[in-house]
């Protein structure tokens, strides 16, 4: 592994090496790191964007769908040229544009229990864009399996919500919700509307605490705390939460409570 950066290299991160707490180690400790990002959508293609332009090394994309003109409005790696595309494709080429530095490694499919191992592992933060509970929890407990760090977020309307979890230290997003609700109370983008920009705050709150994860940092992350949006009253809130010693992700026994969500 190249342990110098280039001239190139050094002007296109200039404003993020000049920053005190990053500088020049953490870019390349950057460029050696890999994240993966559930769904090239709302919280994707803002999340993808920003890792992509700060040289995280590698990045993995996972989408089963094809771009729809109902997503322009606020899938931003996808243009009105891309309708018909699949995600993955598209997000490849606008990310490579961005960043050739990147090496994208894109999976066009559903992100499902029967490949979630194999897909997260070797990767070191994932970005939870996903649009539905179940691969929600699916992320979750593949994750704190794995030993995966993770962002998760969820939006609706004219809200968001975050958190990141890192197996075995905080609190996991079962810790919280424990399970998925009933199908009558869900709520999702194509019943119930979002405001683009919100995507946008949220995903790239995801792609900054990737980046901080990955450059070292271990306090001041969303952990033990989820991060609730409010864009109506432009306002953020805290809602405090505690790991559960029963968690069936998190709580102990490990391997005997990801057997039992995966066969649940
Ligand atoms: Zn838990």
């Amino acid at each position: 592994m190249n342990t110098r950066l280039s001239t190139d290299q050094i002007e296109r991160y200039s404003r993020q090496i000049m920053v005190p707490d990053l500088g020049g180690k953490t870019q390349i400790r950057l460029r050696q790191a890999r994240a993966l990002v559930i769904g090239a959508g709302g919280l994707g293609s803002p999340a993808a964007f920003y890792l992509a332009a700060a040289g995280i090394g590698t990045l993995g994309i996972i989408d089963p769908d094809k771009v729809e003109l109902s997503n322009l409005q606020r899938q931003i790696l996808h243009a009105t040229e891309d309708i018909g595309r699949h995600k993955v494709e598209s997000a490849q080429e606008k990310l490579n544009r961005l960043n050739p530095d990147v090496e994208i490694k894109t999976y066009q499919t559903r992100f499902d229990e029967d490949n979630a191992a194999e897909i997260a592992n070797g990767y070191h933060f994932i970005v939870d864009g996903s649009d539905n509970f179940a691969t929600k929890f699916l992320v979750n407990d593949i994750a704190i399996k794995l030993n995966i760090a993770f962002s998760h977020a969820g939006i609706v309307r004219l809200q968001g919500q975050t958190m990141t979890v890192i197996p075995g230290k905080s609190a996991c997003y079962r810790c919280l919700f424990h399970a998925p609700p009933p199908p009558e109370e869900i709520l999702n983008c194509q019943q119930s509307g979002i405001l683009g920009a919100v995507a946008g705050t949220l995903g790239t709150i995801q792609a900054t605490e990737a980046i901080k994860y990955l450059a070292g940092f271990e306090e001041g992350l969303i952990t033990d705390r989820l991060l609730v949006y409010d864009a109506r009253a432009m306002k953020f809130h805290d809602v405090e939460v505690a790991r559960d010693p029963k968690c069936a992700a998190c709580g102990a026994p490990k391997q005997s409570a990801f057997n039992s969500s995966i066969n649940s």
